[in-house]
């Protein structure tokens, strides 16, 4: 078994992507290069700012390649939360823009020519109890009423092996809507597309200090200094106390994926028919997909830390998915790899500016769509094309806890663990 990133083994940093100098000033800097600062770069090179996109280890190191490629409508709170906090009519703008993400990136990869095996595969959310099942169908009726969205449909116990070769659920919520793609292809995609409209890229310079001079920002970058008029901070599960007090909004958890070696044509067709997205419906869910080569892929979230041995997660991995599907039993794991989340006290993505300078994150694992539209939108707003974004106006919660998690996420993950037994 190989401790790598299946997606970036098979789809490499392209040589052609371009690593420029250390500039001395810019117009905007952005901090971080996966889908946020990506797509902020692509808006504003096209409208012609100067922009440079600071990264601390090479383009797309971050979450960006190494995620399920999955994409599923909604935000990672559940809408009924959402609902409670914001009121029908917030909850109602929210779930139309996680729709719109969706399609923003379906027409950016068709635009740019971005080649990453992106498809509408739709997905299927697992039924790990019975009880999940009657969820499932109070669940849609409730979006027909509230949200008018006839997109999700419930399928029975006895209809969910359609979709999967597997008899360990109790039905299934599927949604044709959804869509899957090669991230690491999607990301050296995006750079490229940002790079062909003069957007400036700095790998190996993580920022060590920004500081306000005047009207401007002084970065101090690992590559050196430089001047920008805007900061974008779009680090995400790998925000460290850069700026204090977006570290405080937001805490890094880890999450785990194994891919297994290229499963015979037929063996695929039998665990996933359709070539869904699937996850199910615990709290420390499981999400998998086959993969474009005919992989089964694998994750989730062991014990929320990031810091779990590699060779131990393919074991927890390794044994949940031979329960879900026997028949993988003998078949050997080839990857296993792993990556940071970047966890929200409420689960809402935020957007906003602490002491000038802006800041988007807090996907919580549901990123890949909702990323790219928030990255779009900073940039539109740091290009003077908007005024605002989702998000930008909703309360932050934040606290000073978030420099402990590696104290009190243990605590969490045995709540959550207790939770899937009880709930
Ligand atoms: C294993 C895994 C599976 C996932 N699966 C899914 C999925 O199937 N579907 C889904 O929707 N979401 C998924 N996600 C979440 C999704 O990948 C993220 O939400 C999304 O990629 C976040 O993009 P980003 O650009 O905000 O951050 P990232 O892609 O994490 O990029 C942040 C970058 O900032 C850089 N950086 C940090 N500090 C500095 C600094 N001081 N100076 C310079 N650079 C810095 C980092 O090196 C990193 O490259 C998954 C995440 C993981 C880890």
């Amino acid at each position: 078994m190989q401790t790598t990133n299946l997606w970036t083994t098979h789809a490499p940093r392209p040589t052609d992507l371009p690593s420029h100098p250390h500039p001395e000033r810019t117009d905007v800097a952005i901090i971080g290069s996966g889908y946020t600062g990506l797509h902020a770069a692509l808006v504003l090179a096209k409208s012609g700012t100067n922009v440079t996109v600071l990264e601390q280890e090479t383009i797309g190191y971050g979450a960006s390649s190494r995620n399920g490629g999955m994409m599923t409508a909604g935000l990672k709170a559940s809408l009924k939360s959402v609902v409670r906090m914001y009121g029908m009519e917030r909850a109602r703008e929210f779930w139309q823009w996680s729709l719109d993400s969706i399609d923003h990136v379906d027409r950016t990869v068709a635009e740019e020519g971005i080649d990453c095996d992106f498809s509408r595969s739709g997905h299927v959310e697992l039924a790990y109890k019975p009880s999940h099942f009657e969820h499932f169908k109070e669940y849609v009726a409730w979006m027909a009423k509230e949200f008018a969205y006839a997109g999700g449909y419930v399928i029975s116990p006895a209809e969910v092996r359609t979709e999967i070769g597997s008899e360990a659920y109790f039905g299934g919520l599927v949604d044709d809507f959804s869509a899957g793609l090669q991230p690491a292809k999607y990301v050296y995609g995006l750079a490229k597309a940002g790079a062909r409209q003069g957007a400036c890229f700095v790998e190996g310079a993580g920022v060590k200090a920004i500081q306000r001079e005047g009207h401007h920002f002084r970065l101090r970058t690992a590559k050196g200094d430089l001047t920008a008029r805007e900061v974008l901070l779009a680090t995400n599960g790998y925000t460290t106390g850069l700026v204090p007090a977006a570290r405080m909004g937001v805490f890094p958890v880890g999450s785990y994926i194994i891919a297994t070696a290229p499963l015979p044509p037929e063996l695929q067709a039998e665990l996933s028919p359709k070539n869904r997205m699937f996850f199910d419906s615990k709290h420390f869910l499981n999400y998998f997909r086959l993969t474009p080569d005919g992989r089964m892929l694998f994750g989730g979230r062991n014990n929320l830390s990031t810091g779990l041995d590699l060779h131990e997660s393919a074991r927890l991995l390794g044994a949940r998915l031979v329960e879900v599907f026997p028949q993988l039993k003998g078949v050997p794991i080839a990857h296993a790899w792993t990556g940071k989340l970047g966890i929200t006290f409420d689960l809402m993505p935020h957007a906003g500016r602490i002491n000038g300078i802006h800041y988007a994150y807090g996907y919580n694992g549901h990123g890949v769509s909702i990323a790219s539209y928030l990255g779009k939108e900073m940039g539109e707003l740091l290009a003077g094309k908007r005024t605002s974004v989702p998000f930008m106006d909703i309360k932050h919660p934040r606290s000073f806890i978030t420099y402990f998690d590696k104290l009190y996420l243990p605590f969490v993950a045995a709540y959550y663990r207790m939770l899937d037994r009880w709930t």
